[in-house]
C-alpha cells in the first residue's frame, strides 16, 4: 500500500489542514492501493505564500546553478525510474514496457533539457535604445492529468523552474502516488525550501482555489477542455497569465502512395498506446477509398497484437483503462458510434474474455465512419481508433481539418514533398511525416481547442518568462 498522508510545503513533509482523505485504486484489479490528501483553500494558501516568499532568490539565482539543481533531480528520478514505473503502472494501468521509458525515464530526460535550455538561452537582446530582458513570470499553479502523470508535471515543473518561477504542483486525483517519488527527488536533490511545493486534492477544490489565488502569477493547465476553460475563467479574474493543454482528435492520414502496411500498423500502434489515454492520440486513420478494405484488414489484423493483459506483466502492450467511469464512457462512445452508423470491425463493448475484472476494453477498430460522426468528432480517450475512406487529397485534408481540436497528426507518403506540403496544411500544433520520431524539445502545444501556448524546449521555456523593455 502506498500510504501518504503529508503535503510537500515549503522544503519539507507537512501534515494538510484537514484529514481527508483521496482513495487511489488499481484499475487492473479494483482494489485500493493506496490514499493521499485531499487538500483544499487553506493547504494552497500555505504552499503559495512559501512559493512567494521563495520566488526572489530563485529567480535571482545565476542560470548555472539552477541549472544544475534541475541536473541532480534528473539524476534523482532516473535512480527512481523504476519504482516510479512501477508506481504508475499500478495507479493508472500504463503496461511496465511503457511506462518504463516513456512514463518515468522520458521526464528525467525532459528535466536535464530544461538546464540545457536556460543555459543555452541568449543574454539580454538590444532593440535600438532599449534592452530586452526576459524575467520569470512568478508564482505558477499546476495542475495535470493522470494519463502521463508524472511527465505532465515535469513538463512544466522543468521550464518553471529553469526560467526562475516557483511552483505549486497539484496532480491528478486519479493517479497523485508518483508525485510523491518525484517529491522525494526534489528533496534529496537539494531545491530550496518553497521552490516547489505539493498540495494533492480534486479540482473544484484545490484546482480552482490555485486559479482564483490573487498572489499565483500563472496557472499551466493540462487536462479536458472542460477543466482548462474553468481554469482559465478563474484565471481571468486576477488577469494570470493561463497555459493550456487540452484534448485532440488527431488525424493519421495515409495518402495513396504511401507503405500502407507500415502506415496502418504504426497508427494502430499509436491510436492504442496507453489503451489510446494520449492526448495525441491519432484516433481518425484517413485512407483512400481504393486501399480502404485492404486498410481494415491490416487494422484488424494489428489490433490483434494488443491482448489486454496485468500491466505489470513485462509483455502487455494493452492495460486497463484508468476507472470504470472511464471504461463507461468508452463503452458508450462504442455504441454510439454503431448507432450512428459505424460497422465493427473488431473489439466491442463486451468485457475482453478472462477480464471480468479490471477496467478493460478491447482494442476497437470502426469502419465507415462518417467525418462528422460523434466518434470522429469527440475525444474517446479509450483504445478505439475510427477508419474514415476519402476520394483524394483535398478531400482528406478537409477532413483532417474537420475537428474543433488541433493537436497532432501524421501524413505518409512515398513523397515526401508531397507529405511535408500536406503536412503544412493540417491545422494542428505538431504532426510527423512517415512516422517522424518524438522530439522532447520540440515545441507542443494544440491549436483550436486543443490550447493555448506551448510546452517543451526553448518555446516551453517562454511561456514561463516576462519581457522587460528598457530604455537607455
Ligand atoms: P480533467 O480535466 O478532468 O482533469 C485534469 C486536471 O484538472 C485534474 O488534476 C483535475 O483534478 C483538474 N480539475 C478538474 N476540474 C477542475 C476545476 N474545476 N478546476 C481546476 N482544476 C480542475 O482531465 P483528465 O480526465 O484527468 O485527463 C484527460 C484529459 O486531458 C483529456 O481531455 C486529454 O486529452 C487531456 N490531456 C491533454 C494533454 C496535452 O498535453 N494536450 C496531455 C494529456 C492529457
Amino acid at each position: 500500500m502506498y500510504d501518504r498522508r503529508q503535503l510537500y510545503i515549503d522544503g519539507g513533509w507537512v501534515e494538510p489542514a484537514s484529514d481527508a482523505a483521496i482513495d487511489v485504486e488499481n484499475p487492473a484489479t479494483e482494489q485500493a492501493v493506496g490514499a493521499v490528501p485531499a487538500g483544499n483553500a487553506e493547504d494552497v494558501d500555505r504552499a503559495v505564500a512559501a512559493a512567494r516568499d521563495a520566488f526572489p532568490a530563485w529567480a535571482a539565482m545565476p542560470r548555472k546553478e539552477r541549472a544544475d539543481l534541475l541536473r541532480r533531480l534528473s539524476e534523482a528520478l532516473t535512480a527512481r525510474a523504476e519504482r516510479i514505473a512501477t508506481t504508475i503502472a499500478t495507479e493508472m494501468g500504463c503496461p511496465m514496457r511503457i511506462a518504463d521509458r516513456i512514463q518515468a525515464r522520458l521526464p528525467a530526460t525532459v528535466v536535464a533539457s530544461h538546464a540545457d535550455v536556460i543555459k543555452q538561452q541568449p543574454d539580454d537582446e538590444r532593440i535600438g535604445n532599449s534592452l530586452v530582458v526576459r524575467e520569470p513570470v512568478g508564482v505558477v499553479g499546476s495542475i495535470t492529468p493522470w494519463n502521463y502523470p508524472l511527465h505532465q508535471i515535469t513538463n512544466k515543473l522543468a521550464p518553471a523552474l529553469a526560467a526562475g518561477c516557483t511552483i505549486v504542483v497539484k496532480p491528478s486525483e486519479l493517479a497523485p502516488l508518483v508525485s510523491y517519488e518525484l517529491f522525494e527527488a526534489i528533496d534529496e536533490a537539494g531545491l530550496p525550501p518553497g521552490v516547489a511545493n505539493l498540495v494533492t486534492g480534486y479540482g473544484p477544490e484545490v484546482g480552482e482555489a490555485l486559479a482564483l489565488h490573487p498572489d499565483v502569477d500563472m496557472m499551466s493547465f493540462t487536462g479536458s477542455v472542460r477543466a482548462g476553460s474553468r481554469v482559465a475563467e478563474l484565471s481571468a479574474r486576477s488577469i494570470k497569465r493561463v497555459a493550456l493543454e487540452l484534448g485532440g482528435k488527431s488525424a493519421n492520414v495515409v495518402l495513396d502512395d504511401a507503405d500502407l502496411e507500415t502506415a496502418v500498423k504504426v497508427g494502430v500502434a499509436n491510436a492504442f498506446l496507453n489503451a489510446g489515454q494520449t492526448c495525441t492520440a491519432w484516433t481518425r486513420m484517413l485512407v483512400h477509398r481504393d486501399q480502404y478494405a485492404e486498410a481494415l484488414g491490416l487494422a484488424e489484423r494489428f489490433a490483434a497484437g494488443y491482448p489486454p493483459g496485468d500491466p505489470l506483466a513485462r509483455d502487455t502492450r494493452l492495460g486497463p483503462l484508468v476507472s470504470s467511469a472511464q471504461r463507461d464512457r468508452v463503452r458508450g462512445y462504442i455504441d454510439t458510434g454503431i448507432e450512428e452508423g459505424a460497422r465493427l470491425v473488431t473489439g466491442g463493448v463486451a468485457p475482453p474474455d478472462g477480464f471480468e475484472r479490471g477496467y478493460y476494453v478491447s482494442p476497437t477498430v470502426l469502419a465507415d465512419v462518417d467525418p462528422d460522426a460523434t466518434v470522429a468528432q469527440e475525444e474517446i480517450f479509450g483504445p478505439v481508433l475510427s477508419v474514415i475512406p476519402y476520394a483524394d487529397d483535398d478531400e482528406a485534408l478537409r477532413i483532417a481539418n474537420n475537428s474543433t481540436y488541433g493537436l497532432a497528426g501524421a501524413v505518409w507518403s512515398a513523397d515526401s514533398g508531397r507529405a511535408e506540403s500536406f503536412a503544412r496544411g493540417v491545422r494542428t500544433g505538431s504532426i510527423d511525416v512517415n512516422g517522424g520520431q518524438y522530439n522532447p524539445v520540440a515545441p507542443f502545444g494544440g491549436y483550436k481547442r486543443s490550447g493555448v501556448g506551448r510546452e517543451m524546449g526553448r518555446f516551453g521555456l517562454e511561456e514561463f518568462q516576462e519581457i522587460k523593455s528598457i530604455q537607455l
